[in-house]
């Protein structure tokens, strides 16, 4: 039987991909990587399990629009002699919006792709090149069923009254909501929740993902109540290069007054704002810390500011607050916006213990603490093989 599963994370630029062998209910990471540079210069690293490069190449870019498929071609070439005879058990894909219908991950066919692209409207940047990734893999690895996982679905739980924004009702109804997104990483932090913290995880929690991308997810008892982030994976923290929450007026500003059309508008609100474009600096937290530039400083000021006050905002529509945890590239490495984050909060019951966090946790609030502080690696690749393997096996 098979025992291997590919899991696939196509964005724009880029194809991450893991690896990993089923086997008694457990998965194991045999190889994971990423192809980088899709539309520019493609370089594809593999690595072993313990994390050794094993594999690294690069080609020209192929015509314009074939750089994933290409990149997949590539891929199956590579993996092909690596797999078990048997095969893949699946495929699994990373799917930014499966809209108000898909709340579950499913089973792909040509006429469920077909589907998804009528949710290319609602994240241009992201969709088109999930589905591009879906293609391909149904071009190059033929026979093996193909399983999409949405990052909106975990979202889908929320009261209606979260999900809404006070514009015409007809709109509302055309699809233009909050639909929150991240949804694949605060599955997995919820279904971890109740080894590590099983009261906890019972409980009123504030999840902060602070990676590249950032928002942060209310879960009342391991279900997702609400979420900073809203029709667009735009809203709510200020991100890498992503603005966050901003006043529509400013759009209107921009137009009237500048004469930016939609398309300029997209470029400075997803790639030249947010950390990047408040400090002049970098979109990279490591690079900013490092830095001793004022506006440095001053993006990441912002940053765990308004973490602070998201947090406030989600601890009201919870209605109190038992636990908070950290992950993602930030929140799982960043130990001082950690500490700044709980100090800004202490007057919710957040409480740090520098030892704990120095060591990266996984509890970082002391045992007297109103408000239990973890830090949980997030493990999106992961939930998409446990997704998968549910619908297949
Ligand atoms: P992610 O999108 O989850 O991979 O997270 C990327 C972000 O995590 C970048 O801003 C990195 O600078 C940041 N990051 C990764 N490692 C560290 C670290 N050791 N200290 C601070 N920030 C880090």
């Amino acid at each position: 039987m098979a025992n291997a599963i590919l899991v696939l994370n196509a964005g724009s630029s880029s194809i991450k991909f893991t690896i990993f062998d089923h086997e008694a209910g457990n998965l194991h990471v045999r190889y994971e990587g990423q192809i980088e540079g899709i539309g520019t210069k493609p370089h594809f690293v593999a690595y072993a399990d313990a994390g050794q490069p094993i594999h690294e190449t690069s080609w020209a870019n192929p015509p314009l629009g074939r750089g994933h498929a290409y990149a997949l071609e590539r891929l199956a070439a590579w993996l092909d002699p690596l797999l078990p005879e048997e095969g893949l058990i699946g495929v699994g894909h990373r799917v930014v919006h499966g809209g108000t219908r898909f709340s579950a991950p499913m089973r792909l066919d040509e006429a469920l792709l077909h589907e998804l692209e009528a949710f290319v409207s609602l994240a241009p940047l992201h969709q088109p090149a999930n589905l591009a990734g879906i293609a391909a893999a149904m071009d190059f690895l033929p026979g093996v069923p193909n399983v999409a996982c949405f990052d909106t679905a975990f979202h889908r739980t929320h009261p209606p009254v979260a999900d809404r924004f006070a514009i015409p009702y007809d709109l509302y109804d055309e699809g233009v909501r909050r639909y929150g997104f991240h949804g694949l990483s605060y599955e997995y932090i919820a279904q971890a929740l109740p080894t590590c913290a099983p009261k906890l995880a019972e409980g009123r929690v504030v999840v902060a993902h602070l990676g590249n991308g950032a928002s942060m997810c209310a879960l009342k008892a391991g279900r997702s109540h609400d979420s900073t982030m809203g029709f667009t994976a735009l809203d709510g923290l200020p991100m890498g290069t992503r603005c966050g929450q901003i006043d529509p007026g400013v759009l209107i500003y921009l137009m009237q007054e500048k004469g930016m059309g939609a398309k300029q508008i997209e470029d400075l609100l997803y790639k030249r704002s947010g950390l990047l474009g408040l400090s002049g600096v970098s979109n990279d937290m490591r690079t900013l810390a490092a830095s001793n530039d004022p506006r440095a400083a001053d993006a990441l000021d912002y940053f765990v500011y308004r973490i602070i006050r998201e947090t406030g905002a989600l601890a009201a529509s919870l209605g109190g607050l038992d636990g908070f945890v950290f992950t993602a590239g930030i929140g799982e490495n960043a130990a001082n916006i950690r500490a700044r984050v709980c100090e800004g909060l202490g007057w919710l019951g957040l409480q740090c213990d520098p030892a704990a966090n120095a060591q990266h946790g996984p509890r970082i609030s002391p045992p007297d603490s109103p408000v239990d502080v973890w830090v949980i690696p997030t493990d999106e690749a992961r939930m998409i093989a446990l997704h998968t393997l549910r619908v297949l096996v």
